[in-house]
């Protein structure tokens, strides 16, 4: 039997990973939240988890370093997706991609075809054919975290971000404003692996696609 790689991220993902993988029959042997280790074995002989940053997942499987991964639709957007094959939306680590602006700033009169803003966020490409479509005109600020923090020092009018409670976004007196897209985690597969270990993968997607909890 081949080994069968599954790229995931820790936090969330992992956490609401782990019914799933349940199911499967695939029990992890450490906790990757209190282990250092990068490479976590299973119960079963023939598959091992490897720990990556969430963005990184697509890369991980794309090139074979994984054959399944596990991956938030915000990082395959982002990403492209290109070259992975993408069966099963697994409806964890469900958020929403949102604009977000300061209390009090009046975004509906800046919403308009041909209005200009400072747009500072992470997910450059969402955003870029968000406001695209909207017929505004951007100026994307690439930032890697605390996205919240750049409407309160002037560093951009807008930011577009994950909402889930809002409870970060009331914290810092900011509100959201427009919702871009609903946003879970999938099931991303190598295709090259999908053919060549399909006995081994069928099953994997098939018990987690039985143990998805339908989104609302
Ligand atoms: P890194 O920690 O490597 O910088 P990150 O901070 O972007 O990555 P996490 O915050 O751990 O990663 O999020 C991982 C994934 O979980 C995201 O890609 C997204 O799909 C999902 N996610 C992020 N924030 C939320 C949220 N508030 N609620 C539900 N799901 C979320
Ligand atoms: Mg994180």
């Amino acid at each position: 039997m081949s080994q069968i790689t599954i790229a995931l991220s820790k936090g969330r993902i992992f956490e609401e990973t782990v019914p799933l993988l349940q199911a499967a029959g695939i029990v992890p042997a450490e906790d990757p939240e209190s282990s250092r280790k990068l490479i976590i074995g299973t119960n079963r002989d023939d598959v091992r988890l490897i720990i990556v940053r969430a963005s990184d997942v697509p890369t991980y499987v794309e090139n074979g370093g994984a054959d399944l991964g596990i991956a938030g639709k915000d990082v395959l957007y982002e990403h492209g997706g290109v070259g992975l094959y993408q069966p099963l939306d697994l409806q964890i680590a469900r958020c929403k991609m949102m604009v977000a602006v300061r209390e009090g700033y009046d975004y509906t009169a800046v919403a308009r075809p041909g209005a200009r803003l400072k747009v500072a966020t992470k997910y450059t490409k969402i955003a870029r054919e968000h406001f695209a479509a909207k017929g505004m005109h951007v100026d994307l600020i690439k930032l890697y975290g605390s996205m919240e923090l750049a409407p309160l020092v002037g560093l951009a009018d807008a930011i577009v971000d994950l909402v889930s409670t809002g409870g970060t976004l009331r914290a810092n007196h900011l509100v959201a404003v427009e919702e871009i897209m609903p946003i879970s985690s999938r099931l991303v597969i190598n295709q090259a692996s999908l053919k060549l270990k399909r006995s081994q993968i069928q099953p994997i997607i098939d018990a987690f696609a039985g143990a998805v909890t339908p989104g609302k």
